[in-house]
């Protein structure tokens, strides 16, 4: 028992503990609205890397929720330990068993590694003995940093141009106010250890196990997600060290799509998702700057969508049993399509040429995007009395 009354503890948009009755009711509304969206049924066994936040929590929850699914998930997350909280996702997982232990849903996650080995032979023998092959297989980490599974190196991914410095808007998390940035551009070796973290390296590595095991069942699909985002971001982004790990893990699709489809009739994709308020996005420049712009735009035209509307649209239009994805020229399926669009990017580049200090407030949605990464930790969630003490100790059997 560790009773506490919980506030947020965050600095910068670095947000270091959660609240558990925030993030179940966060949870219980991201049930909800998937279920509602459904209820389809068909879908057999799924396996999330990346189970516990973002875009992987949203996708295990359609496909449980919103398709009949079984799945397994796996992520890092950290219990509550003597008088700090446990992580946020550590109590969306709490929630996600929870509920699906009372509505006899079948839903494990194995909590460590995802780039280790052992990891990865944990979920293979999960799979083996309690699920049988998987009929998709969603990638979706975000992390600072890789171990290599066969030595003791480490990389760690970097934010930063490649070529040439870049100068830009972004907000100074400190003051709030609206500020430039500069960055100097990636060394070879900052480049090489993006790639190993964001590319598509680790995800391989899962997907030929899973082939090597007979656990891809016929027809298998295999989804990472990817982003790509508006000029302004580009050189930080797209034209960046993530933006080269992004090109990595889309070469990485072609290959394991060739595999699949020899193998079991199978397919592999990347999506390129909406950019969504997440921990991980947060702390990349210009990234809070122009999704508070964004929001407004998307707000205002009734375009706006969440992880939860983003994976709803990508099972329904594309990856569900018996849908065929619409694809772009580089084969990718692309639920980033409303983003940007002209209409929604030139309403963005002209409020970012705009925005300053003084106007922040009233031309953007920052006030909106710092709720919703409150939120995203179980903060500001409607319906919580934030006063009073709450049992911090969770667990997820
Ligand atoms: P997130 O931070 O919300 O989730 C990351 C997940 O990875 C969590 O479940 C976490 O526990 C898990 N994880 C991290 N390191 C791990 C490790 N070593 N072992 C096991 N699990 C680990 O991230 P997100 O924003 O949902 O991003 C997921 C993917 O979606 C990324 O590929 C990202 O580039 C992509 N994407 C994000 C956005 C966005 O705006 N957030 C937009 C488009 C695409």
């Amino acid at each position: 028992m560790a009773l506490a009354v919980v506030t947020p503890r965050i600095r910068r948009l670095i947000c270091a503990n959660a609240h558990p009755t925030g993030c179940a009711l966060n949870v219980q509304e991201l049930i909800g609205k998937v279920g509602q969206a459904g209820p389809r049924e068909g879908l057999g066994n799924v396996l999330v890397i990346g189970s516990s936040t973002g875009y992987g929590l949203a996708s295990l929850a359609t496909a449980v929720w919103g398709w009949g699914a079984s799945a397994l998930g796996v992520c890092y997350e950290r219990p509550a330990q003597q008088s700090r909280t446990a992580s946020a996702g550590w109590y969306n997982v709490a929630e996600i068993h929870c509920l699906a232990r009372e509505q006899r849903r079948h839903v494990e996650t194995l909590n460590g590694d995802a780039f280790s080995h052992a990891i990865r032979e944990q979920a293979v023998e999960a799979l083996r003995s309690r699920y049988g092959p998987v009929e998709i297989v969603i990638y979706s980490l975000a992390s600072p940093r890789r171990k290599d599974p066969d030595s003791d190196t480490v990389w760690s991914s970097v934010i930063k141009p490649i070529g040439t410095p870049h100068g830009g808007k972004h907000i100074e998390l400190r003051t709030e106010t609206v500020t430039g940035h500069d960055l100097e551009p990636a060394t070879e070796d900052e480049i090489e250890a993006t790639v190993k973290v964001m590319g598509g390296e680790d995800w391989e590595l899962w997907v030929r196990l899973l082939a090597a095991e007979g656990l891809l069942a016929e027809g298998a699909r295999a989804l990472a997600y990817s982003y790509i985002g508006p000029r302004v971001t580009h050189p930080i982004y797209r034209t960046g060290t993530i933006g080269r790990a992004k090109e990595h893990l889309e070469a990485t699709a072609e290959r394991l799509n060739s595999l699949l489809g020899d193998l079991v009739g199978g397919n592999c994709w990347v999506s390129v998702n909406k950019a969504a308020v997440t921990q991980a996005s947060a702390v990349i420049p210009a990234v809070p700057l122009y999704k508070s712009l964004l929001y407004r735009v998307m707000k205002d035209t009734g375009t706006h969508e969440l992880p939860s509307d983003q994976m709803i649209r990508l099972f329904e239009d594309h990856i569900g049993p018996g849908r065929t994805p619409t694809l772009d020229s580089f084969r990718r399926i692309r639920l980033d399509d409303l983003e940007m669009s002209p209409d929604t990017q030139r309403r963005v580049q002209e409020l970012w040429e705009r925005v300053d200090t003084d106007n922040l407030n009233e031309i953007s949605d920052w006030s909106g995007f710092k709720r919703e990464f409150l939120q995203l930790f179980g903060f500001e969630v409607e319906g919580v009395d934030y006063e009073a003490p709450v049992e911090t100790e969770v667990s997820w059997d």
